[in-house]
């Protein structure tokens, strides 16, 4: 068996350690007889796994008594219509448009209510984050939407917007737990897993507890009311049984690495040794204003499209699989996951900088 070094943006490497284990739990389940994917989702066993999953993600994210958290389905895409459904109360809410993701999100939210674009970085294509530490902030907005890491254009917050007291909604989906956060900077913050936790089909959704309610636009469906899910802990209906269970695991993982504290450590250092190549070499070049560089999602080029395609397919015979950009940028992404050891990033480079010598 030849693990490759994964790249991919989403879905993207897990734990190897994860893995193994569940592989091993695949036929038997802690002597249950059978795998997590065949038991009910009421059974006491199951219970076990999805209260678990939650303790374990309270503890590593310090989550106060006063947050829900919830086990969802749908995509980070469906987040982008219960979030306006649930919140919207004066159908008004400002975004800032720093991506695809987040202006998927806005022109979702128009569907219900004004959309108000608060800043943009639409510009240059994407490649900087707003300043957004005075922003013209209408009095009756309901919410203040950010994309807080942007995975196709590699830009992070590293700091959150000035919203001058409005409720502020986050999309963390591509960097959620690498590193450690304030929960209480947030009225709600939500990620699909399958970008740094865990296989797609799960979203996680953190939201203040006096943000649930029972008034929603008309028309919110049953399983996108959060309240539904808030007050059936996440058991309202068949949740994603077998990809919760996953991430249960992944967050024991992170646990038994030290935490959010120390994966940012980690996370930092691995960046660093890409970001330091990046500016050094003569034929690659980072796409990312320095400042708001993400940790997790690496844009680059060669600033030859052709050089570039080369580049990707000598790289995945060498077993660096998925650098390809987003079909909307080009170019090159490595996606530097938790799970993405410091030795792929190492090699990542020396193969760089192999390539460099070659293509002088
Ligand atoms: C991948 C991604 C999404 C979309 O996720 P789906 O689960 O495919 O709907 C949304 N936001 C961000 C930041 C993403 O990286």
């Amino acid at each position: 068996m030849a693990r490759v070094y994964n790249f991919s943006a989403g879905p993207a490497v897990l734990p190897e350690e994860v893995l193994r284990e569940a592989a091993a739990e695949m036929l038997d389940y802690e002597g249950c007889g059978m795998s997590v994917m065949e038991m009910s989702h009421r059974s006491k066993v199951y219970d076990k796994i999805i209260k678990e999953a939650e303790a374990d993600l309270r503890e590593l994210m310090n989550i106060p008594d006063n947050y829900k958290v919830l086990f969802l389905q749908g995509g980070a895409s469906l987040i982008f219509a219960s979030v306006p459904m649930n919140l919207m109360k004066n159908r008004k809410a400002g975004y800032i448009i720093t991506g695809q993701w987040a202006k998927k999100a806005y022109q979702e939210a128009k569907i219900y209510g004004e959309a108000v674009e608060l800043a943009s970085s639409a510009d240059q294509t994407f490649s900087y984050i707003p300043d957004c530490s005075d922003l013209d902030i209408p009095d009756d907005l309901d919410y203040v939407y950010i994309c807080e890491n942007n995975t196709i254009y590699g830009t992070k917050y590293h700091t959150l917007p000035d919203t001058k007291g409005k409720i502020l909604v986050a999309d963390v989906s591509s960097c959620f737990l690498s590193e450690p956060v304030d929960v209480t900077k947030y009225g709600l913050l939500y990620a699909g897993v399958q970008k740094n936790v865990g296989p797609a089909g799960v979203q996680i959704v953190i939201i203040r507890e006096d943000l649930i309610s029972d008034e929603v636009l008309a028309g919110t469906p049953t399983m996108m009311k959060f309240k539904t899910h808030a007050d059936n802990d996440s058991l309202y209906n068949t949740p994603p049984c077998y990809g919760i269970y996953i991430c249960g695991k992944v967050f024991k993982w992170l646990k038994a690495m030290g935490g959010l504290s120390e994966m940012k450590r980690r996370n930092e250092e691995k960046a660093k040794i890409l970001y330091d190549f990046l500016d050094e070499s003569a034929l690659f070049k980072g796409t990312v204003r320095k400042k708001d560089r993400s940790l997790m999602n690496v844009p680059f080029v060669t600033g030859d499209v052709e050089l570039d395609a080369r580049f990707v397919a000598d790289a995945k015979k060498a077993g660096f699989e998925n650098l390809k950009g987003h079909r909307s940028v080009g170019g090159m992404r490595a996606s530097i996951y938790n799970a993405m050891p410091k030795e792929g990033v190492e090699a990542l480079v020396a193969f760089m900088r192999k390539f460099e010598e070659e293509h002088k």
